[in-house]
């Protein structure tokens, strides 16, 4: 079966999750898909195949003969879409040897993939291009990523010449609300690093991420009634203003790219009394990260001095760390990959993600895990799209990357 075949199989599942929920999985719909992705994988032959009460499927392919002594490789996809558009009744559709022009993806809506505000449709051209009808997202992240994952499955199980180590697969839920990794059990895992195939553009393979923190600023003012305020009053709100101006200007997401780093205010209220400003800070590098946590620390001090009393207060945490630390110790994860992606006839870059990964988290917890493209494209909304081509081409650079670690 072909990776497109199993993909649109794969999106007749409604498996959206759900930030606000407190379950595990968040939703009880992408047990659906987890139930569906178990009985396939042990259809197809995969040993120790389980779906586990967290929602996570795990299966084993053993090694090609003489690769048993290798250490074993993970491949990981999310099974859940991105809350933030349906992904209930979906309706492919594919459009054969897709010409680059723009496309109407719903006539009566009005709704079109304009090539003008998505170049990314060029990349598409003479492919056979599979869209949604407009109404909903297509769900090629990660169900692509999926799809990948089981057709090279179902290749190294019928095909015993084809070399690889153990490969651990794992499909886990909720990525797309930030638990993907919470409830990985590493032990029954039992890898020794992996891939997430959960990327976007094939020539793009990333090993690096931001380093993240929050920071959280209580202000404390002194109200008085307006008539009589001088000399008394302290605006916590203009306190926060003035806390605000004192961070550079242009470290903003909306002035920022590649690996440049940000402070972000994403959140701020109070009253004359009592005000907080809510910032997240991101940078690449570890150095400039402490650096801007250190800032911040810094212009409180400065702030309480001039006031005169503790009207500042930061509350600074880390979230989740660059995952290159881990991942330049392991050199063949990366060194294997442009490989395979070369030899696969793919130019490949790497690209720092502007954001953190499930793989990110698994690297920190001991699992070293970059992160693959899967071919799909306009992730998260109406216009997301992937190719037949590119999921085959895909599944085709997984074949070699495995065969390197054998
Ligand atoms: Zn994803």
């Amino acid at each position: 079966m072909r990776a497109y075949e199993r993909f649109l199989k794969y999106i007749s599942y409604d498996t959206q999750s759900e930030a606000e929920s407190k379950t595990v999985p968040s939703t009880e719909k992408q047990l659906k898909l987890a139930e569906e992705l178990k009985r396939e994988l042990t259809e197809l032959g995969a040993e120790d195949v389980i779906l586990a009460d967290t929602g996570i499927v795990y299966g084993v392919i053993p090694a090609s003969s003489g690769a048993e002594d290798r250490p074993a490789l993970c491949l990981n996809a999310h099974m859940d879409t991105a809350p933030a558009s349906s992904g209930s009744n979906i309706k492919p559709r594919i459009i054969n040897n897709y010409d680059g022009s723009d496309i109407v993806l719903n006539e009566e809506l009005g709704i079109v993939t304009r090539v003008s505000e998505y170049p990314v449709m060029n990349s598409y051209i003479g492919e056979d291009l599979i869209v949604t009808d407009g109404t909903t997202l297509l769900g090629a992240d990660d169900k692509a990523g999926v799809a990948e994952i089981m057709t090279l499955c179902e290749r190294l199980l019928s095909d015993k010449s084809l070399p690889h180590p153990k490969l651990k697969i794992m499909f886990t839920p909720d990525e797309e609300i930030g638990r993907g990794a919470d409830n990985v059990d590493y032990k029954r895992l039992g890898a020794a690093y992996g891939y997430t195939v959960d990327g976007e553009a094939i020539d793009e393979f990333s090993y690096e991420n931001f380093n993240a923190a929050s920071a959280v600023i209580s202000i404390s003012g002194i109200s008085a009634h307006t008539g009589a305020a001088k000399g008394v009053m302290k605006n916590a709100l203009l306190m926060g203003m003035e806390f605000n101006s004192m961070l550079p200007e242009f470290d903003r997401p909306e002035y920022t790219e590649g690996y440049e780093g940000f402070y972000h205010l994403d959140n701020m209220s109070g009253t004359v009394e009592s005000a907080k400003l809510e910032y997240i800070i991101r940078d690449h590098s570890k150095e400039k990260f402490e650096k801007r946590k250190e800032y911040i620390a810094s212009v409180v001090e400065f702030l309480n001095k001039k006031y005169g009393y503790d009207a500042f207060k930061a509350e600074i945490k880390d979230t989740y760390y660059n995952m290159l630390e881990k991942v330049s110790d392991y050199r063949e994860l990366i060194d294997n990959a442009f490989e395979a992606l070369r030899e696969s006839g793919i130019d490949a870059k790497a690209v720092a993600t502007r954001g953190g990964t499930d793989g990110a988290r698994m690297s920190w917890e001991g699992l070293p895990c970059p992160n693959l493209g899967t071919g799909g494209a306009n992730c998260h909304g109406r216009h997301e799209c992937i190719s037949v081509q590119k999921m085959d081409k895909m599944t085709e650079v997984l074949e070699r990357l495995v065969a390197k670690f054998a």
